[in-house]
């Protein structure tokens, strides 16, 4: 017995003046472009292709929140008298391209223009202006109003300066929104950020409020078998799926944020452990990012939180720099430089990524934890993928491409707009400096500090060559041997390369060696 299909979108729309054509992460009920629609004459078109999950792979639990949050949209709209025509992916007509399927749209509704707002990857922009070309029809891209800098801002404040550092960018934002400004105009409690007392470890295993896990409904669970029949073979786990795919839901996951773990978000921001994913962090970059609550709705519960003294300064600072400081720095960098930041080498590293970045399965302990977090929920917080994969990856000399495209595959907040900066720049080092001023290479002995991951693993994380030495020490080194001579025009490497004037030549040799033999053994060279 067949049964029936809990998402059934009408599609018999014959004509329309105006298409506004909204992508999987434009979800905002506040989007510019529903202003302008006139609801009885013009047709919001979203549509579900196989091109988006497969042009790189993607983690099943990304899919499907795309494809979930997309249908709860579509649906929120239809119930306020919005026409939309919606093509899911097992319509047997869907030709599975974004562009075919915008054509297919504009040939069917005759639109006089199609409205989008500014895409978030170059290569789907590049796609519906040549549509919308070759079709003849005009294009009017909309801005997206729902970060708080405009790029516009963010370029008069980039024009003329030597370097973009996001620290004086967030500065300006700071002041700019009356962000933890006190009367005087100084920064609130008198310093600009609190850093350095938000880098607690854990000593024993902590005990986190569990966080807002969203309990999918009927529509998410179509879309999850869905996912599943298409994708039989995609990488990930589905059954752990739990994300917002609705504003009510974000809005949730906001609060009990808020109320539950933000106060302790500051002192824990960069601590891991073994088992716990999660932490004090606030998991909520894929609602952000498919645009289900804005930054300032954030800023603005979690200032109501600190204002009414359940929050101290150090974690609602952290909270806001990330918020407004670095998603807002990366946003303006990506669109600033263009489609060719993506493909960008200054170090020139060539290595093939290993087979277990998929499968978790490696006797690193640390890498195997934090891979295996990914594979299960699609996420994990910014020190795993910034200390530990992408870390591992710029040491042992992956190509940036790779784990650019492994991170764009694997998390549920992927989107190549915030994830380029992060990967090719921050974490690569790919960009020749333009995120960060120095590579963020680091040895096995920032693991262990910050984690408990060194004390079960099958490596030394006190040897940096030898038997059973740690692959982060002998990578570490390595990294350093081979890229001294591009690095020591940078000042803030001058100290770290000196510790290489101590090494004899032998050791040099020795170290060399090892890195290279790991390579092999990992399947990088
Ligand atoms: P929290 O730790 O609770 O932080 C609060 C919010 O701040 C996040 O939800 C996010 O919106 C924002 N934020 C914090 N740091 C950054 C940053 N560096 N760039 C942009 N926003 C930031 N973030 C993505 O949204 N998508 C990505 O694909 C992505 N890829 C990354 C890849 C690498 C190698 C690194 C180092 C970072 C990446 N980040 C990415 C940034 C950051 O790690 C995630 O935004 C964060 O871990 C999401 O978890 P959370 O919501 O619990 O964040
Ligand atoms: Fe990771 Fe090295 Fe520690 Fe093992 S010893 S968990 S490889 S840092």
């Amino acid at each position: 017995m067949s049964r029936r299909a809990v998402f059934r979108p009408r599609n018999r729309w014959r004509k329309a003046r105006q298409l506004l054509f909204i992508l999987g992460d434009q979800l905002s009920r506040e989007h510019p472009g529903l202003a302008a629609l006139d609801r009885s004459r013009d047709v919001v078109f979203m549509c579900e292709v196989r091109e988006e999950a497969e042009h790189v792979p993607s983690h099943v639990q990304r899919t499907t929140l795309f494809l979930s949050a997309m249908r709860h949209h579509a649906q929120w709209l239809t119930a306020r008298n919005f026409r939309v025509r919606y093509i899911t992916l097992d319509d047997p007509r869907n030709t599975q391209s974004l562009s075919q399927e915008l054509a297919r749209a504009i040939d069917c509704l005759a639109p006089d223009v199609v409205l989008c707002m500014q895409a978030g990857e170059h290569r789907i922009a590049e796609a519906l202006k040549k549509t919308c070309s070759a079709a003849e029809v005009s294009l009017q891209t909309l801005e997206d109003t729902s970060f708080s800098c405009s790029l516009s801002e963010f370029d008069a404040w980039a024009e003329g300066r030597n370097e973009l550092t996001m620290e004086y960018f967030y500065r300006e934002r700071r002041r700019k929104l009356s962000l933890l400004i006190a009367d005087d105009g100084k920064p609130a409690g008198g310093e600009w950020n609190y850093d350095s007392e938000n880098r607690k470890t854990f000593k024993a295993a902590p005990a986190c409020p569990r966080p807002y896990r969203a309990r999918p409904d009927a529509m998410t669970r179509e879309v999850m078998e869905l996912v599943g029949s298409t994708w039989p073979d995609a990488y990930g786990r589905l059954e752990h799926f739990h994300w917002p795919v609705s504003r009510e839901e974000a809005l949730r996951a906001l609060d009990d944020f808020v109320s539950k773990r933000l106060s302790e978000f500051g002192p824990f921001e960069d601590a891991m452990w073994s088992g716990e994913a999660f932490l004090y962090h606030s998991l909520l970059s894929s609602s952000l990012n498919l645009k289900l609550i804005t930054p300032m709705e954030c800023i603005e519960k979690a200032r109501a939180a600190y204002e009414g003294g359940k929050v101290p300064l150090n974690s609602i600072e952290g909270f806001v720099r990330q918020i407004v400081g670095w998603r807002e720095f990366m946003r303006g960098i990506y669109y600033r430089e263009g489609p060719a930041y993506v493909s960008c080498n200054e170090l020139a590293q060539a290595g093939q990524l290993p087979r277990w970045y998929w499968t978790s399965d490696t006797d690193m302990n640390c890498l195997a934890h934090c891979l295996g977090e990914v594979i299960e929920h699609g996420y994990s917080h910014h020190i795993p993928r910034l200390m530990v994969i992408g870390n591992f990856a710029l040491i042992a000399g992956i190509e940036p491409g790779r784990i650019h495209g492994w991170f764009l595959a694997m998390y549920v907040d992927a989107i190549e707009w915030v994830t380029a900066p992060n990967v090719v720049g921050m974490s690569q080092h790919a960009d020749g400096g333009v995120v960060g001023s120095k590579p963020y290479a680091a040895s096995g002995k920032y693991i262990q500090r910050m984690s408990n991951y060194c004390g079960e693993c099958a490596y030394d994380v006190r040897k940096r060559s030898g038997d059973q030495a740690c692959p982060f020490n002998v990578f570490y080194w390595d990294f350093l041997i081979r890229h001294r001579g591009r690095l020591e025009s940078n000042h803030r490497m001058r100290m770290i390369l000196r510790n290489l004037d101590k090494m004899d030549e032998d050791t040099i040799r020795i170290i060399s060696e090892q890195a290279n033999a790991l390579r092999r053994q990992f399947g990088i060279d």
